[in-house]
C-alpha cells in the first residue's frame, strides 16, 4: 500500500471522523456559569483551519471562559458548568465516548504568562506534554522533537547549545516561546492563546507574531488580545465580544478582520476598535 493507506489504516481506530468542510473549530451556542451566574450567552463561531481567529472585547467579558471551553478546561472548575457544542473538524470534543486527555491534545493553550517548569530543563520542558498525554518516544525521537517544536517555536538558535539549562533562566520573550514549543510538541490541531504577548516587551511580541504567522499554516490559532495594532497584523478573522450591565458575554460582531476594523457594522465595535471604549 501506499503511504496515505498506511497512514489511514493507522488512523481508522481513532474516534475522530474528519469531515471535509468541517475543517477547524466550531463553537455552537455555548453558554456557559460559574455557580447560577451566567457568564456567555449562546456564543457560536467558526473557527477556520489554517487561519488565525483574534477574540477582542473588553476585560470580564468571557474571552478566556470561551478558550477554556473550547480544550475541555472550564469543567476543572468545580462550579462551573456550560451548554452548547464544540466541534473540532466535524467531532464533538464533549462526546462522551471521547477521551478528555484526547480534546485537551489536540487543543493546546498558551496563557498571559510564560509558564514554564522553571526547574526543569529547556528540552525537558518540550517534551513534557508527552509523559502528561501518555505518549511514549524513544531519546532520538524526543531529540527530533525538540529541535523541530524549538525550531517552529522561533527559539532553536538562541538555546541549542543550552538545552539543558531550566527553563525559567530564559527571559519572559524566551519562556513563552519554550511555553509554544511544549504545546507544539504533543501535535495540536489548534493552538489557543490567551493573550500571550501581554507580559512581553515589543520585540519579544513581535518575534511570536512572526511564529504565529508561520504556525498557522499547520495548527489552526484561536488568539485573545487586547492589541488592536496585533489584532489587525495578525488575524484573519475577529470576533467582538461583550458583556453589558451584568449580562454574560455575547459576540456583537465576527468577521474577516479588515473589514471589523475599517467598516464595522455596529456601532460598539466601532468604538472598541477605535479605543473609544
Ligand atoms: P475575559 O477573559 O474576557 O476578561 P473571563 O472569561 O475571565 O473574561 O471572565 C468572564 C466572567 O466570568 C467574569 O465575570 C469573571 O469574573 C467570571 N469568572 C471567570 N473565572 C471564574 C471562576 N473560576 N469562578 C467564578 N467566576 C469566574
Ligand atoms: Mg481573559
Amino acid at each position: 500500500p501506499g503511504a496515505s493507506e498506511v497512514s489511514a489504516a493507522r488512523g481508522a481506530h481513532r474516534a475522530v471522523v474528519r469531515q471535509p468542510g468541517l475543517a477547524g473549530l466550531v463553537a455552537r451556542r455555548i453558554s456557559a456559569w460559574f455557580g447560577d451566574h451566567q457568564v456567555l450567552d449562546r456564543v457560536s463561531l467558526t473557527m477556520a483551519a489554517g487561519q488565525v481567529t483574534a477574540l477582542i472585547g473588553p476585560s470580564g467579558c468571557g474571552k478566556s471562559t470561551f478558550l477554556r471551553i473550547l480544550n475541555r478546561m472550564h469543567e476543572l472548575v468545580p462550579s462551573a458548568s456550560l451548554a452548547g457544542e464544540v466541534l473540532l473538524d466535524g467531532a464533538d470534543i464533549y462526546d462522551p465516548e471521547r477521551r478528555l486527555t484526547d480534546a485537551r491534545r489536540q487543543v493546546g493553550m498558551v496563557f498571559q504568562k510564560p509558564n514554564p517548569f522553571p526547574a526543569m530543563s529547556i528540552y525537558d520542558n518540550v517534551v513534557a506534554g508527552l509523559r502528561l498525554t501518555g505518549q511514549k518516544a524513544s531519546r532520538a525521537q524526543k531529540d527530533i522533537l525538540v529541535e523541530e517544536c524549538l525550531i517552529k517555536a522561533g527559539l532553536w538558535r538562541e538555546v541549542r547549545d543550552r538545552l539543558r539549562q531550566p527553563g525559567g533562566a530564559l527571559s519572559g520573550g524566551q519562556q513563552q516561546r519554550l511555553c509554544i514549543a511544549r504545546s507544539l510538541a504533543i501535535r495540536p490541531r489548534v493552538l489557543l492563546m490567551d493573550e500571550p504577548c501581554s507580559a512581553l516587551d515589543p520585540t519579544s511580541t513581535r518575534v511570536i507574531e512572526e511564529t504565529i504567522q508561520e504556525l498557522v499554516a499547520e495548527v489552526t490559532i484561536v488568539i485573545v488580545t487586547h492589541n488592536m495594532q496585533q489584532a489587525q497584523r495578525i488575524s484573519d478573522q475577529c470576533a467582538f465580544f461583550l458583556a453589558e450591565q451584568g449580562t454574560p458575554g455575547y459576540i456583537v460582531e465576527h468577521g474577516a478582520t479588515d473589514a471589523m476594523f475599517d467598516s464595522p457594522q455596529d456601532p460598539r465595535t466601532a468604538d472598541y476598535v477605535h479605543g473609544r471604549f
